[in-house]
């Protein structure tokens, strides 16, 4: 039975298999199942060299493994060794581990969701992290005429900025496209009335309200029941916005395409993604 899953520590809250597991039905891959793979760093490499004898085929990597994973692989793919990150990881009959980062592209596709954005557009990347990494290396390689890096570690972007060509800002500066890689919005605290933590939030990214209706096209890797702080202040400035989920649902769909050679069924996929935010009856 060919296995795929998703190695994370912790991976119980993630999306994948839900996601993983629609598609590979709607696709009638009979006996082909996804599954979590709660794996701490101290075994990771040990897990996962022996996961291809174990009958997986691939494996999605999520926090905090993506440079891990990027390091042990036989392969790696110049997307991922530029960025320094993998997320997907293939294994071969014959042992050997392949290395790909889907994140990228599924930033590029997820794209496709805003079709007034300028085919060159002007982009301010908030963070950097793994994602940020993900995102401003995919932008440039996707033709964007400006890939800005903003990250409250100053230094972060910096070197991020050095590594990857683009380069690092002092503060938020105008753009086409918003990117949010960093996490906040990610954990707010429950039963608090919105809005009084949303400025909080937006004052976290070096943005007020006002200063988030300056972007016309706003993306949220972040992904929450309901809306992010950044997404909420952008729909209600008009602002075009892509949530977190379609961005995870874009780079799973490349993933699982990489694997089976198979067109992923995206809106199966979305609707799989979207389900986990209906509560259990
Ligand atoms: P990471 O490597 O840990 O980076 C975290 C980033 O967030 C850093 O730039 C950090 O800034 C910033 N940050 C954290 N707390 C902050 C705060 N209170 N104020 C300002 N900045 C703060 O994480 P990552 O892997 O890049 O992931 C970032 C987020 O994207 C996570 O929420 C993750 O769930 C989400 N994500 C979503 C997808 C998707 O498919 N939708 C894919 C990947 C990641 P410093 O450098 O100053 O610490």
């Amino acid at each position: 039975m060919p296995r795929l899953g998703v190695l994370g520590w912790p991976v119980a809250h993630s999306r994948s298999p839900a996601i993983h597991n629609a598609a590979l039905a709607a696709l009638g891959m009979a006996g082909w199942r996804y599954q979590r793979l709660p794996v701490p760093p101290a075994l990771f490499e040990e897990t996962t060299r022996a996961l291809g004898a174990a009958g997986f085929l691939g494996a999605n990597v999520t926090i905090p493994h993506k440079h891990a994973a990027l390091a042990l692989a036989d392969d790696a793919s110049r997307a991922a060794r530029e960025i320094g990150a993998a997320n997907t990881l293939t294994f071969a009959a014959d042992g050997t581990i392949a290395a790909e980062n889907t994140d990228a592209p599924g930033l590029i596709a997820a794209l496709e969701r805003l079709p007034e954005l300028p085919a060159h557009p002007r982009a301010l990347v908030l963070g950097a992290g793994g994602s940020a990494r993900a995102v401003a290396w995919a932008l440039r390689e996707a033709g964007a005429s400006d890939v800005a890096v903003w990250n409250r570690t100053a230094e972060r972007a910096r070197t991020l900025a050095r590594e990857l060509g683009v380069r690092a800002v002092p503060a938020p500066v105008p753009a086409d496209l918003l990117v949010n890689c960093t996490s906040v919005g990610l954990h707010l605290p429950a039963g608090v009335e919105r809005s009084a933590t949303d400025g909080e939030a937006l004052n976290q990214l070096g943005l007020t309200f006002d200063q988030v209706g300056e972007y016309s096209h706003v993306v949220d890797l972040v992904y929450r029941p309901g809306s992010t702080p950044l997404l909420a202040a952008a729909a209600a400035h008009g602002a075009r916005t892509v949530d977190g989920l379609e961005v995870l649902v874009a780079q799973g769909a490349l993933s699982l395409e990489l694997w089976t050679g198979r067109s992923a069924p995206l809106e199966v996929m979305r609707r799989a993604a979207r389900e986990q935010d209906q509560p259990a009856d």
